[in-house]
C-alpha cells in the first residue's frame, strides 16, 4: 500500500507489525527502487513483481539491501529478473556476506557513504549505517527526509546487535549520524514508521547506555559470568529471547573491553 506519495510498503501480512521485514517500494518521476525485498518465501517474491507491474512497471533502476539478514534480501534475484534487470545495490562492506548467501544474483553496485541516485523528483542518498551489522545502509530521501534504515531502527523496541555481525559503539555512532541527517520520518526494517525520529533515536541511545550501566553495576560488585549478568538483568525471557539478549551483554562487553574499563579471563569478567 502507498503510505506516503510515491512511498509504497508492499508485504503480503495485513500490517506492519514486529517479525514482517517491510520492504519498500520508492517511486519517482523518472523510475523507482526498491529497499528490501523480504523473505523468500512461496508468492513473496512474485507478489512484489505483480505490485510492481500494477503502478505500471516503472523503471527499477536499483534494489537495495539494506544489510546480510536473509528477510531484507529474499526476494532480491527474482525481482532483478523479472522487473528489467535493475542493479542490486549494498554497501561495500557488505557485499561480501550478502553474496555469500544469496543464489542466483550478486551485489552489482556496491555504494559508498553519500552515493546518491535520482528519481527525477526524488534524490536517493545511500548512509553508510553500520552497528546492527557492519555494512548496514540506510537510504535517505533527500527532498521529503524520509529515512529508511533497516533493522537499524525498529518500528518497536530496540534493534539487536549480535557479536560477529556488529558492533555497538558504531551503532551509537550510526545514531549521532541519524540525528545529524535530521529525519523528518522513518520507514523502519520492521514494525511501525516512525513519526518522532528525533525521540526514538534519542530513546535508542538511552536505551543502550542504561544497558551499559547495568552491565558495569553487575562488574562493580565483583567478577561476573555472561551467564551470572544475564540472569540479573534480564527475567521470564524464552529461550530464543534469552539467547538473543546474551549476546546483547556480550555486545557490551566488547565495547567495554575496546575502550580498556573492562577485561576477560575465560568467561569471567572483571573492572579493570
Ligand atoms: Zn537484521
Amino acid at each position: 500500500m502507498e503510505i506516503a506519495p510515491g512511498i509504497h510498503n508492499v508485504i503480503t501480512e495485513k500490517e506492519p507489525v514486529m517479525g514482517v521485514t517491510n520492504t519498500y517500494l520508492i517511486v519517482g518521476r523518472t523510475g523507482a527502487v526498491w529497499v528490501d525485498t523480504g523473505w523468500d518465501r512461496p508468492g513473496e517474491g512474485q507478489a512484489r513483481v505483480d505490485y510492481w507491474k500494477k503502478l505500471g512497471s516503472p523503471p527499477l533502476r536499483g534494489i537495495c539491501i539494506t544489510h546480510r539478514h536473509p528477510p531484507h534480501w529474499g526476494n532480491s534475484p527474482l525481482i532483478q529478473r523479472e522487473c528489467g534487470g535493475a542493479p542490486i545495490i549494498a554497501t561495500y562492506q557488505e557485499a561480501e556476506a550478502i553474496n555469500e548467501r544469496m543464489k542466483g544474483a550478486r551485489v552489482d553496485r556496491p555504494v559508498a557513504d553519500g552515493e546518491t541516485l535520482s528519481l527525477g523528483d526524488k534524490t536517493l542518498q545511500f548512509v553508510f549505517a553500520p552497528g546492527h551489522t557492519y555494512g548496514t545502509m540506510a537510504v535517505f530521501i533527500q527532498e521529503s527526509r524520509s529515512l529508511f534504515p533497516g533493522d537499524a531502527i525498529m518500528g518497536v523496541g530496540t534493534s539487536v546487535v549480535n557479536p560477529g555481525e556488529g558492533e555497538i559503539a558504531l551503532f551509537l555512532e550510526t545514531m549521532q549520524k541519524f540525528l545529524r541527517l535530521n529525519p523528518s520520518v522513518i520507514y523502519t526494517g520492521q514494525g511501525p514508521m516512525v513519526t518522532d525520529p528525533r525521540a526514538k533515536i534519542n530513546e535508542l541511545i538511552q536505551h543502550r547506555h542504561r544497558r551499559e550501566e547495568e552491565v558495569l553495576a553487575q562488574l562493580r560488585t565483583g567478577p561476573k559470568t555472561v551467564e551470572q549478568m544475564f540472569g540479573a538483568i534480564y527475567t521470564g525471557l524464552n529461550e530464543r529471547l534469552s539467547n538473543l539478549a546474551k549476546n546483547q551483554v556480550r555486545s557490551h562487553l566488547i565495547k567495554l573491553q575496546n575502550e580498556g574499563r573492562v577485561t576477560a579471563e575465560g568467561e569471567t569478567y572483571r573492572m579493570k
